[in-house]
């Protein structure tokens, strides 16, 4: 990982007067892309799309939802909390300030304006959000495979389960490489790591909600937390999983299983997160890749309440994929 100095930071003008927006637009459009709204609705929604700014100027007077309100609104969604905030207002009072501060804003810029001392403020503040993102993207991603890494998956866990009025159904993927050991005794460890990449790029790749998290538990165990999916949506997602490493077909010698490196998937789903402690959601998940493995490896199982898990789940009869000779192969 390093940091990105190429690519130009963005930043979210909003303002109601369209003369301002031309003023400030042009005084910072050589050194960053510009976006600019005219009233706080439409910043919001700019804010809180797919491609949020690293910085937003926010006025302060502006018709139906105010500068501060908008700059609330921000910091209370975790979508955009981290979003730097300067004020540049007309507001010249100090008790004005004192809100805008409150408000959660890093800055406070008074009109009429200096040119010189807005673009030194606006680059400093982006320079802090470069290095704040460096350092969220530093400890929660995983150096090997580029994936979220246990860190971050706990904090995301422990969010879930924490957001208040927490009604809304959870499962969790155990995901477990099958006869590793093995394969790093015969191709070595760089084949090792480059197959573990391999993998987490697959099925990272694999998910469709931007709530769903895919992460490295550790060593050649993988993890994914599906907020709002019941048991059935997860066993797909599970099945998808292991269809996909398959399809890889990264040859392995030395498994038992088959021609290819295979992986044995355990669920857990809970209708709500009062049902159970998260503890437990994990401890399911890992009782279900047990019997995964024990079932004979490159298959799906689920965690049952009552106890039976050998019910659901696939890859029993083998995969398509399996030469028939390995299958027979204890
Ligand atoms: P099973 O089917 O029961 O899961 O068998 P296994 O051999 O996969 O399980 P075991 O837990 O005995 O071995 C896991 C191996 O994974 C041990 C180690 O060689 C390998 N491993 C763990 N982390 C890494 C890694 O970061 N890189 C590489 N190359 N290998 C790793
Ligand atoms: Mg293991
Ligand atoms: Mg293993």
């Amino acid at each position: 990982m390093h940091m990105d100095t190429q690519t130009k930071r963005s930043i979210l003008i909003v303002d109601d007067s369209p003369e301002n927006l031309t003023v400030l637009g042009a005084l910072l459009r050589t050194d960053y892309t510009i976006r600019v709204a005219t009233d706080g609705e439409k910043a919001l929604r700019i804010a809180q799309s797919g491609e949020p700014p690293d910085l937003i100027l926010l006025d302060i007077m502006m018709p139906g939802v105010n500068g501060y309100e908008v700059c609330r609104r921000l910091k209370d969604d975790p979508r955009t909390e981290s979003i730097p905030v300067i004020f540049l207002t007309a507001m010249t009072h100090e008790r004005d300030e004192v809100k805008g501060f409150e408000a959660g804003a890093v800055d406070y810029i008074t009109k009429p304006f200096s040119p010189v001392v807005v673009r030194a403020r606006v680059r400093t503040h982006v320079e802090l959000k470069c290095y704040r993102d460096f350092l969220v993207d530093t400890s929660y991603g995983d150096g090997l495979t580029a994936v979220p890494n246990r860190r971050r998956f706990e904090d995301y866990y422990a969010h879930i389960w924490k957001a208040p009025g927490q009604t809304a159904p959870v499962a969790l993927i155990m995901i477990d490489v099958d006869h590793f050991k093995p394969f790093n005794d015969h191709y070595g460890h760089q084949e090792g790591d480059a197959c573990l990449r391999a993998i987490a790029q697959e099925l990272s790749g694999a998910l469709n909600r931007k709530t769903d998290l895919f992460a490295r538990y550790g060593g050649e165990e993988f993890v994914c937390l599906l907020p709002g999916t019941e048991a059935e949506g997860a066993l797909q997602v599970a099945e998808r999983f292991r269809a996909a490493v398959l399809a890889l077909a990264i040859p392995h010698a030395r498994s038992p299983v088959g021609d290819w490196v295979t992986i044995s998937v355990g669920v857990a789903a809970a209708g709500s997160c009062a049902e159970l402690s998260p503890r437990e959601l994990v401890a399911h998940a890992d009782e279900a890749l047990y019997q995964a493995k024990a079932a004979g490896r490159n298959r799906v199982r689920l965690h049952d309440a009552e106890g039976a898990r050998t019910g659901q789940g696939s890859g029993e009869d083998g995969a398509p994929l399996l030469t028939a000779a390995s299958r027979d192969r204890p």
